[in-house]
């Protein structure tokens, strides 16, 4: 039996959000610690990963490698913030289209697909996102950045734990929205699909050939895999 595994990044690939995602974020850290945040262009951070990002911020204002306390201070902040915003506008809040048929489609071919998510995000954070737009996955199929860096450590421990559960897949795909993505999945060998929602056309102009606005209708995705 041919068995793939499929991994999703969340931000941009099955909810989008990113305007009010910066703002709560941001807001976070005025709450918390009373601190404005000087580089906000997170692709300039070593590593782009809310935890990773978080840490370096906390040192580069402060001097001090943050503890785990304060961290945990700030996502809980963040969660608030998100909560706030969404009560207030869920309309600044969308899930890409076709994301919660795809899943059900997965989840009732499992013998054929398997899926898990590595994100950038906190776990808490990630998880009232998937709550927000009706996904129930399975909280130890998401991997996000509370444990580890990078988004490679992720999905090499993602690819590990299924093959030594005895599974082995015949073909690896990350699915992502930005170009730190595709090299992710470049780098790790494994395919990739890029979600261009807004349409801008930015991943297919770095030559990206697998790119699709959403996931409706679903055979368009399932061409790809
Ligand atoms: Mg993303």
């Amino acid at each position: 039996m041919n068995v793939k595994l499929i991994i999703f990044d969340i931000d941009g690939t099955l909810c989008h959000s990113r305007y009010i995602d910066d703002k709560c974020y941001i807001q976070a850290f005025k709450k918390g610690l009373d601190l404005d945040i000087k580089n906000t262009d997170w692709n300039s951070y070593k590593h782009v990963t809310d935890h990773f990002v978080t840490k370096q911020i906390i040192l580069t204002e402060t001097g001090n490698p943050p503890g785990k306390d304060l961290i945990e201070m700030i996502i809980d902040y963040y969660a608030e913030e998100l909560k706030i915003q969404l009560d207030k506008d869920d309309t600044s809040f969308t899930a890409i289209p076709g994301v919660k048929r795809m899943f059900e489609y997965f989840y009732n071919n499992s013998d054929k697909y398997k899926t898990g998510i590595a994100t950038g995000g906190f776990r808490k954070t990630a998880m009232y996102k998937l709550d927000k737009i009706g996904i129930n996955f399975p909280e130890e199929h998401i991997y996000s950045s509370n444990n580890y860096d990078t988004k490679q450590e992720m999905i090499r421990e993602l690819m590990y734990r299924n093959i030594s559960n005895k599974i082995n897949f015949d073909k690896v795909i990350y699915v992502g929205d930005r170009e730190y993505d595709f090299q992710v999945a470049k780098e790790l060998n494994i395919d990739f699909i890029g979600i261009d929602f807004k349409g801008n056309g930015k991943l297919r102009s770095l030559g990206i050939e697998n790119v699709i606005n959403n996931y409706d209708p679903i055979e368009k995705f399932l061409a790809l895999i």
